[in-house]
């Protein structure tokens, strides 16, 4: 198994979708620490800090965890990793979010609709 571990330069970090399951669990990790996600222009995930470093590293999804360990997620910063073997990377790939129930963490309605503030307006209403 790969000895990999990110250092989080961020270089992955894009329109990335959650299942349902992942999403209450990042919205729990949210509230609990007070992290402020970041409105941005793009479809840059809306979670990563100014620092680059994801700010729900311990909760992020599964797709943000199988880069670096999957062949065609392969991280820029360590192409030598090693990757998961195929009942890994299957197993994973199970887990990922079927498109109709995504949950996108690019896009402000997902925190609005869980009433979770961001860096747009509604923190000075
Ligand atoms: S997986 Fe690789 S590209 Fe993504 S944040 Fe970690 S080190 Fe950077
Ligand atoms: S949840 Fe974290 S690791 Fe995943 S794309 Fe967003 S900032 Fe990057």
């Amino acid at each position: 198994m790969s000895d990999f571990h990110c250092h989080a330069c961020g270089e992955c970090c894009g329109p990335v979708a959650c299942t349902r399951a992942e999403w209450e669990a990042i919205a729990a990790y949210i509230r609990a620490n007070g992290v402020l996600p970041v409105a941005r222009d793009g479809l840059a995930c809306m979670l990563q800090g100014g620092d680059k470093f994801c700010m729900v590293y311990p909760v992020r999804p599964t797709l943000c965890r199988m880069h670096g360990h999957v062949a065609k997620m392969p991280c820029p910063n360590n192409p030598a990793a090693d990757f998961w073997p195929p009942e890994v990377e299957k197993a994973n790939a199970d887990m990922l979010p079927k498109l109709a129930d995504a949950v996108w963490l690019m896009d402000p309605n997902t925190y609005r609709s869980a009433g979770i503030p961001t860096t747009t307006m509604e923190l000075s209403r």
